[in-house]
């Protein structure tokens, strides 16, 4: 659902009563002229390195600006636009501009950090992904260290040739490459013997739940494996103070969450890169 209202707020209404079926069709009607009318926008998270307090990286995710149905999430066109193999070119679209994001920060003098790309496994099944992927690296003149891919478990797990070979050759170029909402499929480790990434992120769903004991648990597990492999760990959906102190108890390296920034868009998000030379943990702290 959109969230955002119209002006008298029936635009709200009028998707609310809507069936589900008719957005997805509507979503799959338009996400074909989304790329060319310029209706996509990227938002970015910090992800708070806990040892210095300073932002480690920003995750880019995106946003479609649908005229008539507001701001749509990627949970609503992803999966449509992975079907119909779109993802592919909003893809690309989705790592220049990050790239470019970041080569902008560097320009403003912001070295600190990281940009973070999700990355579908149907991009990463592409022959020339890594190539992509490197072509618009050299493009922009972006050193490879800036950038990070997040990937799912689902990558590894049904890992073809390709998909190993693009992540083989984004390692050497210099990507990192990161396992995200790890833990969240049926995983079995064995796809961890296949091939070395750069990190481990948390899913939220554990974070959230990390008052109960099966889900701290979960979490302390992560981070002792991630730990033995010298992987730093990530938690991601961190909203409260006491989830913070929780993780930090835990030995985690990285969170990211509402407590810390919701996902902003470039020109909102700036005061944050501007903070995050800063310490940005205490400045939080002290505040509460
Ligand atoms: P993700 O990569 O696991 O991103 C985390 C999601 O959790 C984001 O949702 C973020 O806004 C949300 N989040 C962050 N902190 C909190 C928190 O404290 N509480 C709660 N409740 N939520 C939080 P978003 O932006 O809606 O993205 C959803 C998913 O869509 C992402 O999950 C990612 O899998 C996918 N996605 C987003 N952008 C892209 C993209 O450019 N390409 C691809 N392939 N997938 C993307
Ligand atoms: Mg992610
Ligand atoms: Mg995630
Ligand atoms: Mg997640």
């Amino acid at each position: 659902t959109a969230k955002r209202k119209g002006k008298n707020g029936f635009q709200y209404f009028d998707i609310a009563m809507k069936s589900e079926v008719e957005f997805a069709n509507t979503v799959k009607r338009d996400l074909r002229l989304a790329l060319e009318k310029n209706q996509f926008i990227l938002y970015y998270q910090p992800l708070i390195d806990l040892k210095t307090g300073k932002i480690a990286s920003m995750e880019a995710l995106l946003r479609w600006q649908h005229p008539k149905k507001g701001m749509i999430s990627p949970f609503h066109f992803i999966p449509i636009a992975e079907e119909t193999r779109q993802i592919i070119s909003i893809g690309e679209w989705v790592l220049r501009t990050a790239c470019r994001q970041m080569k902008e920060w560097l320009g403003m003098g912001y070295s600190g950090f990281s940009v973070s790309v999700n990355v579908s496994v149907h991009q990463l099944e592409q022959p020339n992904f890594a190539k992509v992927v490197c072509d618009i690296l050299k493009e922009i003149e972006l050193e490879p260290r800036y950038l990070e891919l997040e990937i799912t478990e689902t990558v590894l797990i049904e890992a073809v040739e390709t998909v190993v070979e693009n992540l083989y050759h984004l390692k050497k170029a210099g990507v990192k490459i990161i396992i995200d909402d790890f833990g969240t499929e049926n995983s079995s480790f064995r796809y961890m013997q296949k091939f070395t990434v750069d990190g481990l992120k948390i899913d939220r769903s554990f974070v959230n739940g990390i008052k109960i004991d099966v889900n701290k648990a979960i979490i302390d597990a992560i981070i002792l494996l991630g730990h033995r492999l010298k992987l730093p760990v990530t938690a991601e959906g961190v909203e409260t103070r006491e989830q913070l102190e929780c993780l930090i108890e835990s030995g985690c390296d990285k969170v990211q969450g509402f407590y810390f920034s919701k996902p902003l868009p470039p020109d909102e998000v700036i005061h944050l890169v501007q903070k995050g030379d800063q310490c940005f943990l205490i400045s939080h702290n002290t505040q509460k």
